[in-house]
């Protein structure tokens, strides 16, 4: 079954409803907000309705899951691109409540619960002290401000992986604290990547490179996505229409717009595919 996601880091991507409310500086070009537009629905903020599926929608993991099982595999699935699901919202928990039972019941799929509202987990996931061990949890943290934030709710789920997704990276950050904390779970895994789409911000080619570095210092395997729109330039030579960015409190340094494609995913001259690989009776 070919995969039904374009993300590098996950096999599919599965929405239990479309829909979600901004809440920080990342959320300022939300792509699935914008492709929900397109596509002819008003979802985003507070007072506007959620989109919720079928069954057929619904069944879609189950197949994953006996193909999985058929080929002796795992394959991870996003959940969700289109929505958080932990959203505070009272005419989510029925849905939330499917996708419980849905994780339950698709033991050979990991299921990666990515949310920007750490603080909500706690009170929302059903499984206290004892998660399902097909379950990685993680949280977007774009700055050091919110990973200051968000990371100490992240970090007391015993999940089996915990994750952070720093994309796009809007800010240098130090983790040091976090990696070696005992009074915390671990981090597990780090994807980083710059901003894509129309506005995006360019991303300080030092703000990833010092995160690739405290990775390598903790042992926590990196995921590089992408660039995003902007590259710096001696990655892209012979590209006209330089341009030397200022940031604040860093160097400054010469980018050059391109497509995300162009741009690519090449840091210190290779490609950073990191992946956890925790054993199953972990969590
Ligand atoms: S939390 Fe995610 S889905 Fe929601 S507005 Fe922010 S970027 Fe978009």
């Amino acid at each position: 079954m070919a995969r039904n996601s374009n993300i590098e880091w996950t096999h599919h991507t599965f929405n239990p409803w479309w829909g979600c409310k901004k809440v920080s500086a990342a959320c300022d070009h939300c792509y699935a907000e914008l492709w929900a537009k397109r596509m002819g629905h008003q979802l985003w903020g507070a007072d506007s309705p959620r989109r919720f599926f079928g069954d057929s929608h619904w069944r879609e993991p189950l197949t994953w899951n006996e193909e999985a099982g058929l080929l002796g595999r795992r394959y991870r699935v996003f959940c969700a691109s289109m929505a958080d699901v932990f959203e505070n919202r009272a005419d989510l928990n029925s849905q939330r409540l499917r996708l419980w039972e849905l994780i339950d019941n698709t033991p050979n799929l990991d299921w990666l619960l990515l949310t920007k509202r750490p603080q909500n987990i706690a009170r929302i996931a059903p499984w206290g002290a004892r998660w399902p061990a097909n379950v990685w949890l993680g949280t977007s943290v774009e700055n050091q401000a919110l990973a200051e934030k968000r990371l100490p709710y992240l970090l007391k789920n015993p999940a089996r992986v915990r994750f952070l997704s720093c994309e796009p990276l809007l800010g240098p950050l130090n983790l040091q604290q976090w990696f070696t904390r005992r009074d915390f779970h671990p981090i597990d895994w780090i994807i980083a990547g710059g901003e894509s789409g129309g506005a995006s911000r360019p991303m300080h080619p030092d703000w990833v490179l010092n995160l690739l570095d405290q990775c390598r210092a903790h042992k926590v395997p990196f995921h590089f996505k992408q660039w995003g729109q902007w590259v710096p330039a001696e990655l892209a030579p012979g590209t006209p229409r330089v341009r030397l960015l200022e940031f604040t409190n860093e160097r400054s340094v010469e980018m050059v717009r391109l497509s995300k494609k162009l741009a690519g995913r090449i840091l210190e001259g290779t490609t950073w595919d990191g992946i956890p690989h925790i054993p199953l009776t972990h969590a």
